[in-house]
């Protein structure tokens, strides 16, 4: 897909959501485009004394509901079409979830895997030099998404308190326990996912089925949803990374598989001991399941694949893993897609209580962040799939619907000069 049309096939679920309520012309006009995006060359010294440069960005999407917040990725596949989109999914995934933010996003186009930990330190510093002007506490608040982690994010809010001559916490969140991180963060975009899973397990059917599940993509994400899953009885049959893929009948262990791949770079190391078998990635989409969890980049799910998936629901923990063309076929298969903004929303809303934390300097216990984290996720998880009944449409609509309506109603109430 060219980079710009990745925004305007993005833009299409707005105008599908706007076929089911009132909304002034304006509002979905000012919700077509970026409030601003700015982009620029980080230059570091290299281990070898030699000088490198990277693009990056930042792109705050709408800050109509609040600051900005939204991950920054180190990958290098990025490009700006990307950052745009993935700012316009965190606009809607914030309203979904009632979060008093706008949505945001921010990418290096980098390979970080080839990068020493003291060359990511000075590229993580440097990304924060040229952002300052962009990020704060009350303006945009970054956080970790694709290949960064929470040193990173340490890091980060380092550069940016030693810029301001003050500690910082609540200018980024998924940092470190010590520097202020929330417990609960760590699995959090998972933990979301689970909680929405269970409480719609009956109206899904997937209390009555076999609970099988097949994860595609194991880094964050993908660990902590097989964990939990396993840990509550389903079966994991089928796990992928971009390296390889295998499967199980009998079911995989986790953590098993996470050590597999850790010691020799793919989960695919976990089948020589002869309890999984190697399968190709498209292989893998078309195991017979309940449940399918993809959990890694874009677009894995299009129109050459979808036809062959066998599952009865799709719990999306990455952004935008189905492609538009996908969702129109599974739809018509009757499989039901519990869609990124709502599925993946845990995540960023534990930053939220990271953010509220930083800001009161006084932390919660494990238990107060996860109760939290389910009454939110269980409370807008009805709330969209009372929509999908009510206006006959797919989850995806029905999530768009809620948070369309929340960005409706703040645009409006900005009033006529906004
Ligand atoms: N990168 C995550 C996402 O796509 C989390 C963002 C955040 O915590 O601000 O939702």
């Amino acid at each position: 897909m060219t980079d710009m049309a990745m925004l305007s096939h993005a833009l299409t679920r707005l105008d599908e959501a706007a076929r089911h309520i009132e909304v002034d012309p304006e509002v979905l006009e000012k919700l077509r485009h970026p409030k601003e995006t700015l982009t620029t060359r980080l230059t570091i010294r290299m281990d070898d004394g030699s000088r490198r440069s990277f693009t990056a960005w930042r792109c705050r999407y709408d800050d109509t509901r609040g600051p900005t917040k939204g991950g920054i990725r180190f990958h290098p596949a990025s490009t700006v079409g990307e950052v745009s989109t993935l700012a316009f999914w965190m606009t809607f995934k914030c309203a979904v979830m009632n979060l008093p933010y706008g949505g945001g996003k921010g990418a290096v186009q980098v390979d970080p895997r080839g990068l020493s930990r003291a060359e990511l330190e000075r590229l993580s510093r440097a990304y924060v030099q040229a952002f300052a002007s962009m990020i704060g506490p009350d303006r945009d608040i970054p956080a970790p998404d694709v290949y960064t982690n929470s040193m990173i994010m340490g890091w980060m809010a380092d550069e940016y308190s030693s810029m301001v001559r003050q500690p910082s916490p609540a200018v980024i969140t998924g940092k470190p326990i010590p520097l202020g991180g929330s417990l609960g963060r760590d699995d959090a975009t998972a933990r979301g996912g689970f909680y929405l899973v269970k409480h719609l397990e009956g109206e899904l059917g997937l209390d009555k089925s076999a609970k099988r599940v097949v994860v595609l993509g194991y880094g964050n994400a993908g660990v902590h949803i097989a964990r939990l899953l396993h840990a509550d009885g389903y079966k994991i049959i089928g796990i992928s990374d971009s390296r390889g893929a295998i499967v199980s009948a009998d079911g995989l262990d986790p953590d098993a598989v996470l050590d597999a791949k850790d010691a020799a770079g793919s989960v695919s190391a976990y089948a020589k001991n002869g309890k999984a078998r190697v399968v190709a990635p498209d292989e893998l989409l078309a195991v017979e399941c309940d449940l399918l969890v993809p959990a890694a980049l874009e677009d894995q799910i299009h129109i050459d694949n979808a036809d062959s998936i066998r599952t009865r629901v799709i719990l999306e923990l990455a952004n935008g893993p189905v492609t538009k063309e996908a969702d129109s076929l599974l739809e018509a298969k009757g499989i039901v897609v519990l869609p990124d903004i709502l599925a993946n929303a845990g995540g960023v809303t534990v930053s939220y209580f990271e953010w509220v934390q930083n800001r009161q300097g006084y932390y919660w216990s494990l238990e107060e962040v996860h109760q939290r984290l389910k009454a939110i996720m269980e409370a807008e998880g009805r709330h969209v799939w009372n929509i999908h009944l009510e206006k006959r449409a797919c989850m995806r609509t029905a999530a768009y619907v809620h948070a369309l309506q929340r960005l409706s109603d703040a645009i409006a109430a900005h009033g006529t000069q906004a």
